[in-house]
């Protein structure tokens, strides 16, 4: 089901963001399209809109009941969700508990080392330049946003870390890394935006031990392992096994 929504406003890699009857409200329509290596490798994958919709709003639920502040309203269909309208900051954040992905590529860190405290990383959010990492240096000379704004993006990713951490372990999934995006509402309030999903987040099987048969997440896609939608399935299954239904947005 479409849900009757106003103009299309942006489109994304996996993403559709499009007017709502209410200025400061946005319809997001998950898309099955999948794409890694800066959109080099691409796919169609059917169920995947359905899925990261479903898990994201599962997830900002739980982070919204801790207190913390999200883009998030609700759910209007399967793959569709509806969320404050936010001017995103171009900055990609990544918190990781363990070492692997490019923080293994680009130094000599052993793949699988666990990261503590947790590692947190700016990347400047701009495909012609491939996301580029950034010093706190640099990002300070961008002047993307104030310096109590960063400490702020700081202390929320460090707190959303640890919620999906504890949420995650007790699904029995073992939270290894993930990205998130910050945006300011029409009140100038900052809000965690974007999606929480398999696509964003490194997640192993707590159950299984294999280094390849764990992976429940995009790496399965990204090394070409199979099963990627039944994986994103299994996360799924165990969110909703402790969580009640998305509230759907009216
Ligand atoms: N990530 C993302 N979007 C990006 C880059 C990274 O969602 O454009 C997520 C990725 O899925 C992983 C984490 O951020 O959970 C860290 O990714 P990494 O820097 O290791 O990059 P990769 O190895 O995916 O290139």
């Amino acid at each position: 089901m479409t849900p009757d929504h106003g103009q299309l406003i942006y489109e994304g890699k996996a993403k559709r963001i499009y007017r709502c009857d209410l200025p400061d409200r946005v319809f997001i329509e998950f898309k099955n399209d999948a794409t890694a290596f800066n959109a080099l490798k691409r796919a169609e994958l059917a169920g995947k809109g359905r899925i990261n919709c479903q898990i994201s709003a599962s997830l900002f639920e739980m982070l919204q009941s801790k207190g913390v502040l999200t883009h998030y309203v609700g759910v209007a269909a399967e793959n569709w969700m509806v969320a404050q309208s936010v001017d995103v900051i171009p900055l990609e954040v990544v918190v990781r508990n363990i070492a692997t992905g490019s923080l293994c590529k680009q130094t000599p860190i052993n793949h699988g080392m666990e990261i503590f405290p947790p590692l947190l990383d700016f990347y400047y959010k701009d495909d012609s330049l491939g996301d580029p990492l950034l010093t706190k240096a640099r990002l300070r000379l961008l002047d993307l946003i104030e310096e109590s704004q960063l400490k702020e993006i700081e202390k929320q990713a460090t707190l959303i870390n640890d919620l999906l951490r504890v949420f995650f372990d007790s699904l029995d999934l073992i939270l290894v890394d993930f990205k998130l995006e910050f945006g300011f509402n029409d009140q100038g309030k900052l809000l965690l935006a974007d999606e929480i999903s398999p696509d964003t987040c490194r997640i192993w099987d707590k159950t299984n031990n294999h280094p390849q048969d764990r992976i429940l997440d995009k790496d399965r896609f990204r090394k070409d392992l199979g099963e990627v939608v039944e994986s994103y399935e299994e996360i799924l299954k165990r969110v909703q096994g402790v969580t009640s239904k998305p509230r759907n947005y009216k």
